[in-house]
């Protein structure tokens, strides 16, 4: 069982986000937990303060420190990071984190928990990051205006890695990034359309010739698409 526990000045964004396939699915097996929780609960003041100026000057506001580690001890039970368990793992979104890749999410998805911390405005004050985080992951290089967009992406990628989420585990074998390499193109009916026809060989029931042309496919749309992937 994996729980994702999201801190979030804006818990509603994800009212239905894991409401749809494959997440949905898991959670109904019991497979995976996710609740979305606001930051603004671990505020001890009276308008509920989550943000502050920075330190040094400068545009824009900052997440505050103290509501998140209060959040973060709150979730875990633990008061430092050398508390946690090996099984829980506190995921700071931040531009600045290390790229996330499927393999980032095959680690994350033997956790028992997943703590994610969403930053919004010009971001998190460090310390939650240095003190906190076991893990500070950015989705891609470009800026998103909060990590709200970010956890969701980790999480349905992430989810769909637990053993029991997908019907065919095989699926996660041969798809893209598996093995350093994008999934093959695939077709459905209509045999033609546009003047366009399926490749013959797929129609021919030959496995050994199908296996070999997906091979050469997959091989050739990466070499096109992704040869950074082939190096
Ligand atoms: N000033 C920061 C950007 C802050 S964006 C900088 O230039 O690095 C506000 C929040 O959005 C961040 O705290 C982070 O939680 C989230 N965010 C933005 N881009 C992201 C990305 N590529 N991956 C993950 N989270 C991101």
């Amino acid at each position: 069982m994996l729980r994702c526990d999201i801190i979030s000045i804006f818990p509603d964004f994800f009212r239905e986000a894991f409401d749809y396939g494959i997440i949905r699915r898991a959670r109904a097996a019991g497979l995976v937990e996710t609740v979305a929780h606001d930051l603004r609960k671990w505020t001890s003041d009276k308008h509920h303060i989550v943000d502050d100026r920075p330190f040094g000057g400068g545009e824009g506001m900052i997440l505050k420190a103290e509501p998140i580690f209060a959040a973060v001890g709150d979730l875990t039970g633990c008061i430092s990071r050398e508390e946690y368990s090996p099984q829980t793992r506190v995921v700071l979104l931040s531009p600045q984190g290390r790229v996330f890749t499927q393999e980032v999410a095959v680690d994350l998805s033997q956790a028992s928990q997943i703590v994610f911390i969403c930053g919004r405005y010009e971001g998190v004050d460090e310390r939650v990051g240095e003190a906190l985080a076991t893990d500070e992951i950015s989705i891609g290089d470009y800026v998103l205006s909060g990590g709200e967009p970010a956890a969701t992406v980790m999480i349905d990628a992430i989810v769909r890695l637990v053993p029991g989420a997908l019907g065919n585990q095989n699926s996660t074998i041969n798809e893209s990034f598996s093995e350093d390499l994008l999934d093959h193109p695939q077709y459905t009916r209509p045999t033609e359309i546009s003047g366009l026809r399926v490749p013959d060989v797929l129609l021919t029931g030959n496995h050994g010739e199908i296996a070999r042309w997906r091979r050469e496919a997959a091989l050739k749309k990466t070499q096109r698409n992704r040869p950074d992937l082939l190096k």
